[in-house]
């Protein structure tokens, strides 16, 4: 099967894996991965997508491309609680009856993202962006009523029905596939390892989908794990760095991501990685010769364009990502709050 660019939107990895190509609406990241495990009771998705007609249509039609259907699908298992991941299941499942599963952490990131109003988010974000330092006409915004405002999307993602619980065999009749967490991307992020030889006998340990986790050319995301309800400082960069050295470890004979294209070599990605955020924290750490505020730092680090041309929403999603980095930092007693500061500022020890 052929999308509009020509290109294949379905394929078959061997062994009773495929993947379909489900497009992410208006993004850059162009598609997900969705993946298609064959089991005794029927097919598997790993993620089923952006929760969008276009993206339905894709998901449904590769499935036919198949040659099975929504219809048949036994279950879901969830990489991770973002849109472009999760947002097709409650649909894949009301037309299937499938089981959806997910991590415990993400999933109550799914419970709170239902029951959370809108006013509260928006306050949350106000005094959260405030004490990082945004300027006050970055933060006015936040404070008009939300009933002028755009809803978000993604409002009521479906409530998972059962838990991926780490190092456990997940439900996969005549497979083994293994739950890893690996948070950081999100507190709930999963690699699942396909524990069965390579198709084409590649030399490792089996097969590994990686959602977002690890990637032949992007760097996730890593920002703060949002919850107005949770004052823990955690640590989601050294989380991340944590999950990445423990799929390294698994070496397994091919990486099927949820973005981008399958690759192989997963320590030699793994090293490259953790090069990237070492050169990163000393970067910042530079930049913390004086003192700076979370808001100060996101400005003067290095973003794929220039910060006067990073829309809204990306500043914010920028601040928590510097926000992470100090937490790194402070952590490894690189770094320092300052005493006495308001907005708190940090500075390199
Ligand atoms: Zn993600
Ligand atoms: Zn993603």
């Amino acid at each position: 099967m052929k999308s509009s660019q020509g290109e294949p939107t379905t394929y078959d990895h061997g062994g009773g894996v495929r993947s379909l190509r489900v497009p992410i609406p208006d993004n850059p990241l162009g598609h997900t991965l969705v993946y298609v495990v064959d089991t005794d009771r029927g097919p598997v998705l790993i993620d089923t997508g952006w929760d969008d007609p276009a993206s339905w249509e894709a998901l449904t039609a590769g499935l036919t491309s198949c040659g099975t259907s929504v219809a048949e699908l036994y279950g879901v298992v969830i990489t991770h609680h973002h849109p472009d991941h999760h947002g097709l299941s409650g649909q894949v499942r009301e037309a299937s009856g499938a089981w959806v599963a997910m991590h415990a952490a993400d999933t109550s990131i799914v419970r709170r993202t239902r029951e959370t109003r809108p006013e509260r988010w928006y306050t949350y974000m106000a005094a959260k962006l405030t004490a990082a330092g945004a300027p006050e006409e970055h933060i006015a915004p936040l404070r008009t009523p939300p009933a002028r405002r755009r809803p978000f999307p993604g409002l009521a993602p479906a409530l998972p029905d059962r838990e991926i619980v780490p190092g456990e065999l997940l439900d996969l009749p005549g497979r083994r596939l293994r739950a890893i967490w690996t948070p950081g991307h999100t507190p709930g992020h999963v690699c699942l390892h396909l524990e069965e030889d390579h198709p084409s006998r590649l030399p490792g340990h089996g097969r590994l989908f990686s959602g977002d986790h690890l990637l032949p050319e992007i760097t996730p995301h890593i920002g703060l794990y949002e919850d107005p309800d949770d004052a823990t400082v955690t640590d989601p960069l050294g989380d991340y760095l944590d999950s990445l050295e423990r799929v390294g470890r698994l070496a397994p004979a091919e990486i099927l991501p949820a973005h981008q294209y399958a690759f192989t070599d997963a320590p030699f990605r793994v090293r490259e990685l953790l090069t990237h955020h070492e050169d990163r924290l000393t970067g910042l750490l530079a930049l913390l010769a004086t003192p700076l505020t979370p808001w100060q730092l996101a400005e003067r680090m290095e973003w794929n364009r220039p910060w006067p041309q990073i829309p809204y929403g990306s500043r914010n999603i920028a601040v928590s990502e510097a926000e992470a980095h100090l937490r790194r930092l402070v952590k490894q007693g690189r770094a320092e709050a300052v005493t006495g500061s308001d907005p708190v500022t940090y500075v390199a020890v």
